[in-house]
């Protein structure tokens, strides 16, 4: 009990510091947006995989002072995952804080895509305009990097999971039994969990290989989340929010249980930040001993959390899947490229927090 007591001053005293924060960057985030509204109320156009790598390259090929595409490797119909890079000096390795931005490891969660691409389009379109001086500051200080569309094929295929042929749930059948592995259930975190409590994640779901959430035949087994893996495992990053729809909250580690992490501090301020911006529903974890019932196990944040320590979020965009009404797109793209702004400005002292929260801990 003792403990728990100390955690929560530490809470306090966090939540008391990111305040100030948070209303610093409000204050900076009140000039015009530079931005229009639209105009149109034809149904909204998602991009399809060609669309985006045409638009991700001509951005490149305009503003390449800012900008780089690379390829992390290929899906298993061969489509290239590309990763974008955002920062000045954009070649260089610099000493600045990392933060990343992931959108459709499920295929047909369309927003999720469009948020990175629109806020890539607006960074280097408002460099330098001096309306928008959180956009210069931003990518003076940052190394922002997106990997917009983890799973092309499911794009284009407009399916949850990727488009891989399962050989029975163990990939041991020599028959094909079904389409598709859930990347978000294929990171190689507690993936073996599900054997000790098999009720408690829902073991049919996870392990019957036509189920929405079947996870692979092993950790790691899809060319998608080995192209995520070896990128996070190559960089120094400190924030990521993974993109999906739908419901309008935001969720952080541990995805698989309700008992919080030692960041839970400065999980819960970043995360009530954000829906400040956003005024989605936050989930914080609880002190209880109760696990939360059907918790996701191999998701990408539990494992950019465990494996490197990043404060990974999940956010799940909008009221619909993939709503038809470009205003709402539109505005659900702005809305979440503040916060990606945000999240720019609060990796620089991400760090120094941590080092204060755990020292305040043990101290
Ligand atoms: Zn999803």
């Amino acid at each position: 009990m003792r403990r728990d007591h100390r955690f929560f001053h530490r809470g306090m005293l966090f939540a008391a510091l990111c305040s100030l924060l948070f209303l610093a960057f409000s204050f900076s985030t009140t000039a015009d947006r530079g931005g229009s509204s639209v105009e149109s109320l034809d149904p909204y156009h998602y991009h399809t995989y060609q669309e985006l790598t045409d638009e991700l390259h001509a951005y490149q090929a305009n503003y390449s002072s800012l900008m780089t595409v690379s390829s992390l490797g290929t899906s298993y119909e061969g489509r290239d995952i590309w990763v974008v890079k955002l920062s000045d000096n954009v070649d260089q390795q610099e000493d600045e804080p990392g933060v990343l931005f992931m959108g459709a490891h499920h295929g047909n969660e369309k927003p999720s895509y469009e948020v990175c691409l629109f806020f890539i389009r607006y960074m280097v379109e408002h460099y330098d305009n001096d309306t928008v001086p959180e956009v210069r500051e931003a990518l003076n200080t940052t190394q922002i990097y997106l990997i917009p569309m983890v799973n092309p094929d499911g794009v284009e295929a407009d399916t949850r999971k990727n488009c891989v042929p399962n050989h029975g749930p163990f990939g041991f059948k020599p028959t094909i039994t079904s389409y598709g592995v859930n990347l978000n259930r294929n990171y190689a975190d507690q993936w073996f969990l599900s054997y000790l409590l098999p009720v408690h994640y829902y073991l049919p779901f996870i392990l019957w290989d036509d189920s929405g959430n079947y996870r692979g035949p092993s950790p790691f087994s899809e060319n998608e989340t080995r192209a995520v893996r070896d990128f996070v495992l190559a960089h120094d990053l400190c924030l990521s929010l993974s993109y999906h729809t739908f419901g309008e909250f935001i969720v952080y580690p541990w995805m698989h249980s309700s008992q919080p992490t030692p960041d839970e501090p400065l999980f819960r301020s970043i995360g009530e930040n954000i829906t400040q911006i956003n005024h989605y529903t936050l989930y914080t974890k609880t002190w209880s001993m109760i696990p939360r019932l059907g918790g996701t196990l191999g998701s990408s944040e539990n494992w950019l959390y465990r494996e490197k320590g990043i404060l990974a979020y999940t956010v799940e965009l909008c009221t619909q899947r993939a709503p038809t009404n470009p205003q709402v797109v539109y505005n659900v793209c702005m809305t979440h490229t503040m916060v990606h702004l945000y999240l720019c400005q609060r990796a620089q002292t991400i760090e120094a927090e941590r080092h204060l929260l755990h020292q305040t801990f043990t101290g």
